[in-house]
């Protein structure tokens, strides 16, 4: 750390403090680049695991694989964790690997401008001003909730929250919920809440395809042997990422789908036995074209005599509830939106400001592209976790970060030994890149017709990876000079670049 203009000057910001930028801090540390810090708007860790605490969040991907390579957890007490442990777990890496120090709460990244001058970013954070050579943008994909645009919602007289904004000073035992989506979250908290609540009604846009969860609690036993021998844990995982990928064949090759398709579909009747319900639950489009969902407790929840499964679409809201296209008035008192977020248009990019001035905003207007997910011509020494096209369907994303850190810190090397200030992709490799996964998305089940939030604007896939994990790890393997240019520093500073560099 030094000091420039009066400004306090690091080597590497980290932005979140979620699972990406713990993950980086982390790694970065492990590798001997100690000048950094990590800019968390909030006031503690854990990302999208602070921040979804409505009942019943927990993870689809189990434990053992959804934790990083480098810090085993013995002590998971289930197999797929609730959102606690997973949020103790992240509090946890922050001592465990002595990156405390490194921590800036309630810094939030107000504007970042490249200035060629310096070759350097200029943070503007609510905690001050910062020069760093390197950014690292771990924002996360799932961390600003939408919200959306429905008539009249502004006039509701009872409360509505997001469900990654949960009230746990509104209780709803006696009221009447209208809950809204049916995506992952939601058919998460809807078994929970529905026990409670005096009457549920639920609007579903598009019904989900479901699996069975199966998750059990991993007992005092395993949970010594893995304490004791680490390699048996080390084993599970390894059990885990391989059966995990082997999911990712259905979403690669369709028609494998169907297999699953059918056991969803009995799994459906078994749990529903009213065929009007069965009807409005069963989905219209391929399995795995949206997110799969797993519950063991959702379908059931549903045909409780308090819930109403409501599909025909949102008109308008009143102030005491919401109006159906067909005219129907369905009372409620409060709303929560299980809506999901803003993937494909995250608002943290209209803060970064590249080479030319223009926002990561306008660069990714109307797609996002970023060679391997992480990094984007016209924006030196800027990294971005969990980037476009690098979502995972069947697995961890956590498997995503780490191939991502590996790249950084080659990057971080690359430019060490060469004494080169500032690097980006060049517009060859980055386009490359992105016509390679766009071809390999033909053909995948994410292209088979259903509007899902893996799409934008433009109706192209720019969220997922269409691939196995392993493939993206492979192609990540190594920082490639020769995808790279190095990035002039034109201003008066550049003979203290060099001698920074000595
Ligand atoms: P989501 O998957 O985006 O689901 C949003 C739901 O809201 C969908 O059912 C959507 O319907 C509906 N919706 C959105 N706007 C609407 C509108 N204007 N009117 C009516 N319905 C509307 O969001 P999420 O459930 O919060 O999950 C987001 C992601 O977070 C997941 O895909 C997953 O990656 C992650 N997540 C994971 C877990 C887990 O590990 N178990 C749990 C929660 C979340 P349409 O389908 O018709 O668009």
């Amino acid at each position: 750390m030094s000091h420039h203009g009066g400004l306090m000057e690091i080597d590497v910001a980290i932005v979140g403090a979620g699972f990406g930028g713990l993950g980086a801090a982390i790694q970065l540390q492990r590798a001997g680049f100690t000048d950094f810090l990590v800019f968390e708007r909030s006031d503690d860790v854990g990302g999208t695991w602070r921040d979804n605490t409505y009942p019943g969040c927990a993870c689809d991907v189990p434990s053992h694989l959804y934790s990083f390579s480098f810090a085993a957890n013995p002590s998971w007490s289930e197999t797929f964790s609730g959102q606690r442990e997973i949020w103790d777990y992240l509090r946890g890496c922050v001592d465990r690997f002595g990156v405390r120090p490194k921590l800036r709460l309630r810094h939030e990244l107000r504007r970042a401008d490249w200035d060629a001058r310096r070759g350097r970013w200029r943070l503007d954070t609510s905690g001050g001003e910062y020069w760093a050579r390197v950014l690292i943008c771990a924002t996360g994909p799932l961390s600003e909730p939408a919200v959306p645009d429905l008539p009249g919602l502004e006039t509701f007289a009872g409360t509505v929250f997001h469900s990654a904004r949960w009230r746990h000073d509104h209780d709803l035992t006696g009221r009447r919920v209208a809950v809204i989506g049916t995506g992952a979250s939601a058919v998460q908290f809807v078994p929970r809440i529905q026990p409670v609540v005096t009457r549920l009604t639920l609007f579903q846009r598009t019904p989900a395809w479901l699996m069975s969860r199966r998750s059990r609690r991993i007992s005092r036993l395993e949970q010594a042997v893995f304490r004791r021998l680490p390699a048996t844990q080390r084993t599970v995982r390894a059990a885990g990422y391989l059966a995990r990928e082997a999911m990712a064949v259905g979403f690669l090759h369709p028609t494998v789908n169907r297999i699953a398709a059918r056991r969803s579909l009995r799994k459906l009747r078994r749990e529903v036995a009213d065929p009007r319900l069965r009807a409005t639950l069963t989905p219209g489009y391929t399995m795995g074209c949206k997110r799969v969902l797993i519950s063991d407790e959702y379908w059931p929840a549903l045909t409780r005599g308090n819930v109403d499964v409501v599909d025909a679409g949102i008109r308008r809201i009143t102030a005491d509830g919401l109006v159906t296209a067909d005219g129907v008035h369905h009372p409620a008192d409060t709303i929560i939106l299980g809506t999901g977020f803003h993937v494909t248009d995250p608002p943290v990019v209209s803060r970064i400001h590249g080479r030319d001035g223009r926002s990561l905003a306008e660069e990714w207007t109307p797609s996002m592209r970023a060679y391997r997910g992480t990094t984007v011509a016209g924006f030196p020494n800027l990294f971005f976790l969990l980037g476009p096209n690098t979502g995972l369907g069947h697995t961890s994303v956590v498997l995503m970060i780490e191939a991502q850190l590996r790249l950084i810190i080659g990057a971080l090397r690359h430019l060490r030994a060469t004494g080169v200030a500032a690097i980006e992709p060049t517009a060859e490799a980055q386009r490359r890149w992105t016509e390679r996964v766009d071809r390999r998305m033909r053909g995948t089940v994410w292209q088979t017709g259903c509007a899902s939030w893996y799409l934008d604007a433009t109706g192209r896939n720019s969220t997922i990876w269409p691939g196995y994990a392993t493939g993206y790890r492979w192609r990540l393997r190594r920082f490639r000079p020769a995808d790279h240019q190095a990035v002039e520093i034109d201003g008066a500073d550049r003979d203290l670049e060099r001698s920074d560099a000595v």
